[in-house]
């Protein structure tokens, strides 16, 4: 059996017509699904008992569910998403202001393997659907508005998984969430973040994807960048800067760079040089970020004076730097800290 919502929007007209329904109802199905968000064919409540059970014999409705929220005394809140085959994604809520931030998860596991996140050490298990991306964002959004009393204002595809590695349904999830007869969020307010994927960042460029893009850059040295990120190997530094600098003619966005400093591995003023270089022939911002704790973790904060030498550096190449605080720490719902341990 299908699922209710992997199928399209013409494959449910003809399912309605071969069951002698009039095909209209497929718009009233549709914006219950991907407009009000609803978990099962009984809350379709302006469709038929008869045509709710017809439904529910012809297909299936999968809805994550949340199985475990942590809150954080800072007041982001850590959620384990259970999903129809007992598979888990973790996402973050952070609340700043009148903003609410959430960080959603776009595989089970990652491939990829950076040497500093704890998501790579349980593997890659599956792709998640597009169904269960957008999962992540309605049971968030309801518990945001309980939580700070405002939904969800930004997304950051920054939970686990590489997301260009599941470029249709991360795709498909944005279209939904950003569609006018969908959620009708502004693609100026989520932002997809990549280790790196060439081939995914072309796929974006040519697509002039409206939405903001940060590369998880870390290093711009090909022998260090390679030992901490292993994709560096099939998607090495030159082609990667050549990959952004079509994606910058395409769309004119702005790049942003996320740059994790690692004491004595990428935190000297010659890797400092090294990326000023890198990020000449586009416009950048660098979110300087503070390594977290994992569990066997191998690296070490850069110390403070170590930090504040690299970043006037930056500035005095006249970058646009930013130090993001990392939050909710306490409950390991921090970047780099989501691993599925709930099985
Ligand atoms: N795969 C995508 C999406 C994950 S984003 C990507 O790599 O961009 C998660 C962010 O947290 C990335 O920038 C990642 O490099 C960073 N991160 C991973 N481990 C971390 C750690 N231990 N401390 C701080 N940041 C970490």
């Amino acid at each position: 059996m299908k699922d209710i919502r992997s199928i399209t929007y013409t494959e449910l007209e003809d399912f309605l017509l071969s069951i002698n329904e009039k095909k209209f109802r497929a718009k009233q199905i549709w914006t219950w699904l991907w407009q009000k968000g609803v978990g099962s064919f009984d809350e379709m409540t302006n469709v038929s008992q008869a045509l709710r059970t017809q439904l529910a014999e012809s297909f299936t409705f999968h809805r994550a569910e949340i199985a475990i929220e942590v809150n954080s005394k800072d007041k982001t809140a850590k959620f384990a998403f259970r999903f129809h085959d007992r598979r888990f994604v973790e996402g973050v809520l952070i609340p700043s202001g009148d903003r609410v931030t959430a960080c959603i998860s776009s595989q089970v596991g990652c491939p990829l393997k950076c040497s500093f996140c704890a998501t790579g050490t349980m593997g890659f298990l599956r792709n998640l659907h597009y169904s269960e991306i957008v999962d992540q964002y309605i049971l968030m959004d309801k518990r945001a508005h309980e939580l700070y009393g405002n939904g969800i204002s930004n997304i950051v595809f920054m939970g686990m998984g590489e997301p260009l590695l599941n470029f249709d349904n991360v795709m498909t999830a944005i279209d939904k969430l950003t569609a006018k007869d969908g959620w009708g969020l502004s693609p100026t307010r989520i932002t997809l973040s990549t280790a790196g994927v060439i081939k995914g960042i072309k796929a974006l460029a040519d697509r002039k994807f409206p939405c903001g893009l940060a590369i998880s850059l870390h290093s711009a040295d090909p022998v260090v960048r390679e030992v901490i990120m292993p994709v560096t190997e099939h998607n090495n530094l030159h082609d990667l800067q050549a990959a952004l600098v079509y994606y910058h003619q395409k769309t004119g966005a702005r790049v942003t760079f996320e740059y994790l400093l690692l004491s004595k591995v990428n935190d000297s003023r010659q890797a400092a040089e090294k990326l000023a270089r890198f990020c000449r022939p586009f416009p950048v911002k660098i979110n300087i970020i503070e390594y977290n704790e994992t569990p066997g973790g191998l690296y070490h904060r850069s110390y403070p004076n170590q930090r504040e030498e690299f970043i006037e550096y930056l500035q005095s190449c006249n970058m646009v730097v930013n130090v993001r605080q990392s939050r909710g720490q306490d409950i390991a719902a921090a970047c780099g800290q989501l691993l599925q341990n709930q099985q």
